[in-house]
């Protein structure tokens, strides 16, 4: 039998894992039929900014070799591939951005890195919004992603490439960076699983910095399953991100054998109030209905700060954006303007001209709350409220085990529907911005759907809870299967 009659891009990571093992087919093989369905589908989706053909060829014979040889890591020859935010040597690396068009990194981000020696095979780099600021994945300089569920809609954002790619099989996984719930986000609206760990869990070395105290990288996966297999290759200290922390790296996936049973699950009290689709509010709460059948006990929490996590976010997030991206003036980095003048009109165009609207509103907003004057009334009030933020989630931490609710507050929406309302854009992420205010980890999984598009359940645990968060999930996979759903066009 062929590889291709085998319907390889239906099988999720783990399923794919076992057949390589088996040698039911090879590394090769299977990098051929995902390379042959992102030449056919990628043009409708736009979820790819570079395929790395040649290369994942090369990679695929090398992991073949290797298995023959008796080596090979846990993930070998299993195809990911990566968000445009994650340098790769030899490769280019966009950031969604014209500033970065051309940059050629020469070196490995860790979770790259580390992917890569543990066997996975890079199919490319996807893409994303401009510098990761986005829900939609419309700011991107490449164009817009769609969404595979309805082409007419977005993909979510900012890692809506990794989504879309995923929820199209044209990949079995994806790495993600999430700031305020570009990993969670997107995994809702694609009908994909997203993970986004505790803050320090994974090395943020070489992934493009948008708000450093915010930034953690994750997976989009099928599965819970297959984002623990994952997780625990990703996972752990870097001496090179000073804020990577020491800590050792549970064995995920065993950690998924366990049970809903007594699991105490805080279902937030604001989190069903006006501004969430109701009928994304009934599968959520029928989702919820799951886990209590499993033992989980459900009770109410509060996170009476709630509201104040989107306003708390979009004064940290862009102070820490304008710092970090001063570093792209045509100099040090980045896209550089022809002719220049002098040293004034150099910055001054090579920013004006590589980076898009969003990136540049952020930049101005950033600017403008840290400067003299303005320090105290924002910058400094927003670390105070986020601080507030984070001790609703600990006190609601002292009675519950996970928290549970929706991901986002509609299902996927129209591409351009919201490009000219940054505000309704930004509330997009109000369920998911708190976990990165306090650093916590979150995921969402599949849980329904509302007039043929997908919904996310939202699951947020205390710091370094991604065992016990990763076995809910899987869990609630056990006994559904809106995670199994495949959007037609694409089956
Ligand atoms: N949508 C949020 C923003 O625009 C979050 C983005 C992210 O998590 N990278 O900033």
């Amino acid at each position: 039998m062929s590889a291709s009659s085998r319907d390889l891009h239906a099988q999720p990571l783990t399923q794919l894992a076992a057949g390589l093992s088996r040698g039911d087919f090879s590394a090769l093989e299977l990098t051929q039929a995902l390379l042959a369905r992102i030449e056919r589908h990628n043009g409708s989706l736009n979820a790819f900014v570079t395929v790395t053909v040649d290369e994942a060829l090369a990679a695929a014979k090398r992991a073949d070799a290797d298995r023959a040889a008796g080596k090979g890591g846990v993930l070998n020859g299993l195809p990911i591939v990566h968000k445009d935010i994650f340098c790769t040597r030899d490769v280019l690396t966009t950031c969604g951005s014209r500033m970065l068009e051309n940059f050629v990194s020469p070196y490995d981000a860790t979770v790259v890195e580390r992917l890569a020696d543990a066997g996975a095979i890079m199919l490319g780099k996807s893409n994303m919004d401009e510098f990761a600021m986005g829900s939609s994945s419309e700011t991107s300089y490449f164009g817009p992603v769609r969404n595979p569920w309805d082409t007419e809609r977005s993909p979510g954002g900012s890692s809506g490439g990794s989504s879309a790619a995923v929820a199209a099989r044209l990949v079995p996984a994806a790495t993600g960076t999430d700031t305020g719930g570009s990993i969670r986000q997107p995994a809702a609206l694609t009908g994909t699983t997203g993970l986004k760990p505790t803050y320090g869990r994974v090395s943020r070395y070489g992934m493009i910095a948008f708000a450093s105290s915010l930034d953690q990288a994750g997976v989009i996966t099928r599965s819970a399953g297959d984002a623990a297999l994952l997780l625990g290759v990703m996972a752990g200290f870097d001496e090179r991100d000073s804020t990577s922390v020491d800590r050792p790296v549970p064995d995920y996936v065993a950690g998924l054998a366990g049970s809903l049973k007594g699991v105490r699950v805080g279902v937030v009290r604001q989190h069903f109030d006006a501004g969430l689709d109701e009928h994304c509010a009934a599968a959520v709460r029928e989702a919820l209905a799951v886990l209590e059948s499993q033992g989980a006990i459900l009770t109410e929490v509060d996170l009476p700060n709630l509201d104040l996590s989107v306003p708390t976010y979009y004064v940290v997030a862009p102070a820490e954006c304008s710092s970090n991206l001063s570093r792209f003036d045509g100099v040090r980095f980045g896209h550089r303007a022809d002719d220049p003048e002098d040293l004034m009109d150099l910055y001054c165009r090579s920013r004006g001209e590589g980076f898009g609207a969003e990136v540049k509103r952020r930049i101005m907003t950033g600017t403008y709350v840290l400067s003299a004057g303005y320090y105290d009334a924002y910058y400094l009030k927003a670390q105070q409220v986020r601080q507030l933020i984070s001790d609703d989630f600990r006190h609601a931490f002292a009675d519950v085990d996970v928290i549970a609710g929706p991901t986002a507050p509609t299902p996927a929406f129209k591409l351009g529907d919201k490009t000219d309302d940054p505000v309704t854009m930004y509330l997009n992420d109000i369920y998911t911005i708190g976990a990165n205010l306090a650093g916590l980890p979150g995921i969402s999984v599949p849980c329904g759907f509302v007039d043929g598009l997908p919904v996310g359940l939202h699951l947020v645990g205390p710091h370094f809870a991604e065992e016990s968060l990763l076995c809910c999930a899987h869990q609630y996979q056990q006994l559904t299967d809106w995670h199994e759903q495949c959007p037609g066009d694409y089956r």
